[in-house]
């Protein structure tokens, strides 16, 4: 084998890279990671991080208006943007400060800059050439704005993070996790907020009854939920946007956001010229241990987008690790991601939807429903509700998928994507003691199918 300056050389230092990094030199491998941005990529510094932050930042408007009727008088209420924006910049920049001790404490060397592909086994960080034995392309994705006239005028999630002033109204574009997500957060901070989705329905892909339900939910808050609806240009009047929609009506705001998907920064780093094979979309396939078509470079997190969830790439970091350098082949198990939308209120989601349940399954299905108004705001009349759905397959009685809408359905689905990786069935379920008073025991005492044929009543 060539004498190669490093054992695995990393290009990217987010979420995935690092975790690659981090855990190859902790099984001994000479490691060096490259990073032109930020250390932590887009989840620490534009993404998962900041934006659950302003999540939580968003959602005191209504924790005050709901503490009235548990007795409490709340002062003159006051939302300063630039305190919320900078505290958390500064919580950013300590996160980067971690992400450097974190690498070098485990023996990584880390490279300040642009990194290009030379050839399969060498890599250029400013103008100095180095070697390795394996490449990992870890270089994530950015924000992707359709080519409409006056897409200048528009911000992403990237600068949402930064805006000098908190704007009166805006406009959020998409109907995806990060669409969702920062129409709630405006919305709660005061802005006068409309959502535009192309499609019927946003969330595409999640379940039919939970995407209903967040829009009822986020319509009675008072988001302006506009489906069926595109921008077709954008033109700058009067230091405010107008924009002209596909139906030739206009709205205006102070501040239109895109958040129409990512794609992979994959383009311009050399990947091509040394055999790496690029999907039209700028994604890198990969096999189940993560090689490119080039054998010596890998690829995982955003830039192959299976599923650009950090957990997952981190998942593929720690595999590549424990493949190259552990002696133990490891590949991911894709089957039952959870995920959350950390929308207002938020969705957890595992496993199923009902329509793929049914696609794989027909109508040998159990579907259970369960919509209520939690017990807090039975006196703080806050008249939001929440969701619990269940899908279960009659023949098996294995529970396929579980979603919600609602508080804390983040941290509730955690747990029972546990129970469905374990292949817990709905008997399970049954015979599981609730926690009695909570919103989540709803999953264990829901016994009677809303849909796919009445299940015998609860012994
Ligand atoms: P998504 O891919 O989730 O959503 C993109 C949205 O933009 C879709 O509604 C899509 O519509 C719409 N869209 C795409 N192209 C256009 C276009 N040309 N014109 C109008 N609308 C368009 O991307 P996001 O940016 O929301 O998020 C990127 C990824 O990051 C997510 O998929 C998710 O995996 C991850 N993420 C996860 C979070 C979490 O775990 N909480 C939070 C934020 C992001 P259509 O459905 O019709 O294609």
């Amino acid at each position: 084998m060539p004498d190669f300056d490093y054992d695995l050389f990393v290009i990217g230092g987010g979420s995935g890279g690092v975790r690659a990094a981090r855990v190859s030199a902790g099984l001994g491998a000479r490691v060096a990671i490259a990073e032109e941005r930020y250390w932590g990529g887009t989840c620490v510094n534009v993404g998962c991080v900041p934006k659950k932050l302003f999540s939580y930042a968003a959602h005191f408007a209504e924790d005050f208006a709901d503490a009235a009727r548990f007795g409490w008088t709340v002062g003159e209420l006051g939302f300063d943007w630039p305190t919320l924006r900078d505290n958390k910049t500064a919580e950013i920049e300590r996160l980067n400060g971690v992400y450097d001790r974190m690498l070098r404490a485990a023996g990584v060397e880390l490279l300040w800059g642009r990194a290009r592909v030379a050839d399969p086994h060498t890599v250029e960080v400013g103008g100095r050439r180095r070697t390795a034995a394996h490449i990992l392309i870890a270089v994530g994705g950015w924000p992707y704005v359709p080519d409409i006239p006056g897409r200048e005028h528009v911000v992403t999630s990237n600068e949402a993070f930064f805006l000098e002033r908190l704007p009166g109204e805006i406009v959020v574009v998409g109907g995806g996790y990060v669409a969702v997500e920062f129409a709630g957060i405006f919305h709660g901070l005061g802005v006068k907020t409309t959502q535009l989705y192309r499609g019927p329905l946003f969330l595409r892909g999640f379940d039919d009854d939970i995407r209903e339900h967040l829009a009822r939910e986020m319509r009675k808050k008072g988001v302006d939920l506009r489906f069926d609806r595109d921008i077709r240009e954008i033109g700058k009047e009067n230091g405010r946007l107008a924009a002209t929609l596909d139906d030739g009506s206009r709205i205006e705001a102070d501040t239109i956001m895109y958040a129409t998907g990512r794609r992979p920064l994959t383009r311009g780093i050399g990947l091509e010229e040394a055999g790496v094979v690029l999907d039209d979309d700028g994604s890198i396939p990969v096999d189940e241990h993560f090689r490119t078509s080039a054998p010596s470079i890998l690829a995982l997190g955003d830039a192959v987008g299976r599923f650009e969830l950090t957990p997952v790439a981190t998942a593929e970091g720690m595999a590549i690790a424990r493949t190259l350098f552990g002696g133990r082949p490891t590949a991911v198990d894709y089957a039952n991601v959870p995920s959350a939308v950390f929308g207002q209120p938020p969705i957890g989601t595992v496993g199923l939807t009902e329509a793929q349940a049914r696609d794989l399954h027909g109508d040998d299905l159990d579907i259970y429903l369960s919509e209520f108004r939690p017990l807090k705001h039975t006196i703080s009349l806050n008249e939001e509700r929440t969701l619990m759905k269940i899908v279960a397959v009659r023949g098996t009685d294995a529970v396929v998928g579980v979603h919600m809408v609602g508080p804390d359905a983040g941290e509730m689905i955690q747990g029972f994507a546990v129970a469905l990786k374990a292949g817990a069935t709905k008997a399970v379920f049954d015979s599981t003691v609730g926690v009695h008073p909570t919103s989540a025991e709803e999953f264990v005492t829901m016994r009677e199918a809303v849909r796919g044929g009445a299940r015998k009543a609860a012994e």
